[in-house]
């Protein structure tokens, strides 16, 4: 199994629903370990570029509103990258489906989800789909020095 890294952002959702610690819990499950960790502010240009493939869609001016903080009332997210063996579809196996009506009930999303009556898709987290996505965001979010060098010694 090939260690992966892989960029994670509790949504203002999640915030503030004081949901940080459960979510860190399940995915710490996954034997995978915190290399990079921080509280940002997320201004509109850096959601921008985050969601970039989704630009076209017509609820990207809901999820610029939603990623800033703005729908929510909160002034930050919480930003990780976990590393550990295959990473990316560990994260994403226990975050569920990207709708939380068609996320396995047991994941995140599924457990906490829901779409609001205004339309706003509130799904707890974001994480990278594959590799190329990681790495993208990864920059994205963290300066170089801002991460644990690796490879991590686990003592497992
Ligand atoms: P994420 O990138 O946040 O981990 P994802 O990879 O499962 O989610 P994407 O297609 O990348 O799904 O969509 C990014 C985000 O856009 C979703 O997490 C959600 O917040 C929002 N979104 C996606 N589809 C819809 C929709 N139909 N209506 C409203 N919001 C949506
Ligand atoms: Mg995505």
């Amino acid at each position: 199994m090939a260690n992966e890294t892989t960029l994670v952002v509790i949504k203002p959702d999640a915030i503030q629903r004081g949901l940080t610690g459960y979510v860190l819990t399940r995915l710490e499950q996954q034997k995978l370990h915190v290399i990079g960790a921080k509280a940002t502010r997320v201004s509109r240009e850096l959601a921008k570029e985050h969601y970039k493939h989704l630009s076209h869609k017509d609820f990207f001016n809901d999820l610029l509103d939603h990623l800033t903080g703005k729908i929510h009332g909160t002034s930050y997210v919480l930003v990780f990258v976990f590393w550990g063996p295959e990473a990316i579809e560990r994260v994403r196996q226990v975050t569920g489906a990207t709708h939380p009506e068609k996320a396995d009930p047991m994941s995140l999303r599924g457990s906490f989800g829901r779409m609001t009556a205004a339309g706003i898709m509130e799904n707890i987290i974001h994480a990278s789909a594959d590799r190329t996505e990681a790495e993208r965001e990864i920059a994205l979010w963290f300066r170089p020095e801002e991460l644990l060098s690796l490879p991590i010694v686990t003592g497992a």
